[in-house]
C-alpha cells in the first residue's frame, strides 16, 4: 500500500464549484456551489432559500435524522438536506477535508447517480493543501452491529480498507464481494463510477409514496426479472457492490474526518453504515484524533495538488 494518499496536511479546493442538476427523489432543478474552506472547518452544508442561508449543518453522523432510501442529515430546526452521500463520497474518497456545500434545496442533485460528475468537477479545479497537519479519527477497538442479517464492523487499521458484501436474490446481482485499500486513486478509477442501481418492481411502490421521481435510465441502473434496462449496461464487472462501496464510504465520512481503520459490511445500506459510526462513537475509548506526521517543511504551506500525481496511483 502506498502512503502516499494518506496525505500529512488537510486539503479543501483549488476554486469553488458550481453545478446544478435534480434531485432524485423531488425531482426539483438544485444549485450546489461547493467554496474552499479553512483547516478544520470539515464539510459543512449551507442551506439557502432566496439567496440567503438558512442553516448550517455540518457532514456529522450525529445529525443523521433519516436513512430510509437515502442518507439525511438535519439541524434541530427542521431544516434537511437528503441523498449527502455520493458527494461525500467524492470529497471523501478524493480526500477533500474542508469545504462549504452551498445548496437550494433540501436534495444534493443525483447526476448520473454515482460520484463521477463530482469527481470530473474536482478534478477540474484541483485540490488545495493547507498548512494545517490532516487529522483522523483513528479506530482503537472494534465495533460490530449486526441488524435483521445484515453486519458491519469497524477494526483498528492503519489506513482505510474497505471490504464490502451484498447478496441478492435476483440472479442479475446475486453475491458480490469486494475489497480495496481505499485511496483517491482506487476511489476514481474502481468506485466512482458505479451508479444506484434500483429494482424495476419497486419504481412503482416508490412513485406511489412520491419518492426517485426523478430516477430515470440516466442516473440509475434499472433491473428487471432477468436483465439490466438501461441499454448500455453496465459500466464496470461488479457495478453493484462497487455503488455500495461507494455509498458507505460517503456514510463513513459523516464521522467528521477521515477514517484510520477497516471496515467491513454485509448486505449493508446507509442505516447500517450509520448505525457502525453510531457504535464507534459511543464509547470513548473505542477511538481517538490522530495527527498526520509532521508534513516535510520543504513544501510551500499552500500550494495546488498536481492532479496527474494523484492520478498516477
Ligand atoms: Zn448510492
Amino acid at each position: 500500500m502506498s502512503n502516499r494518499f494518506i496525505g500529512a496536511r488537510q486539503t479543501t479546493l483549488a476554486r469553488e464549484i458550481q453545478l446544478t442538476g435534480t434531485g432524485v427523489h423531488s425531482g426539483a432543478p438544485v444549485s450546489l456551489t461547493l467554496h474552499p474552506a479553512e483547516a478544520d472547518t470539515g464539510l459543512r452544508f449551507l442551506v439557502t432559500k432566496r439567496g440567503k442561508v438558512i442553516s448550517e449543518i455540518a457532514a456529522h453522523v450525529a445529525n443523521v435524522k433519516n436513512l430510509t432510501l437515502c442518507t439525511v442529515i438535519g439541524d434541530g430546526a427542521g431544516t434537511t438536506v437528503g441523498t449527502v452521500e455520493h458527494l461525500l463520497a467524492a470529497l471523501r474518497g478524493l480526500s477533500i477535508d474542508n469545504l462549504y456545500i452551498e445548496i437550494d434545496s433540501k436534495e444534493v442533485p443525483i447526476m448520473d447517480g454515482s460520484s463521477a460528475v463530482f469527481v470530473d468537477a474536482i478534478d477540474r479545479v484541483g485540490i488545495r493543501e493547507l498548512s494545517e497537519p490532516r487529522k483522523y479519527i483513528k479506530v482503537l477497538k472494534p465495533v460490530r452491529v449486526e441488524e435483521n442479517g445484515c453486519w458491519g464492523t469497524l477494526e483498528p487499521h492503519a489506513g482505510f480498507r474497505m471490504d464490502v458484501e451484498i447478496d441478492f436474490s435476483s440472479p442479475i446481482i446475486g453475491n458480490q464481494r469486494l475489497q480495496y485499500e481505499m485511496s483517491p486513486g482506487v476511489f476514481r478509477h474502481e468506485i466512482s463510477r458505479a451508479r444506484t442501481f434500483g429494482f424495476m418492481s419497486d419504481v412503482e411502490k416508490l412513485w406511489k409514496a412520491g419518492l426517485a421521481l426523478g430516477a430515470d435510465l440516466t442516473n440509475t441502473v434499472a433491473i428487471g426479472e432477468d436483465k439490466i434496462m438501461n441499454k448500455e449496461g453496465l459500466r464496470y464487472p461488479q457495478e453493484f457492490v462497487r455503488h455500495k462501496m461507494l455509498d458507505a464510504v460517503g456514510d463513513l465520512a459523516l464521522a467528521g474526518m477521515p477514517l484510520l481503520g477497516a471496515y467491513r459490511s454485509y448486505r449493508g445500506g446507509h442505516r447500517l453504515n450509520s448505525m457502525v459510526l453510531q457504535a464507534l462513537f459511543s464509547d470513548a475509548s473505542n477511538w481517538e484524533i490522530a495527527l498526520a506526521p509532521r508534513a516535510r517543511a520543504t513544501r510551500s504551506p499552500v500550494h495546488l495538488v498536481p492532479q496527474t500525481v494523484v492520478a498516477a496511483e
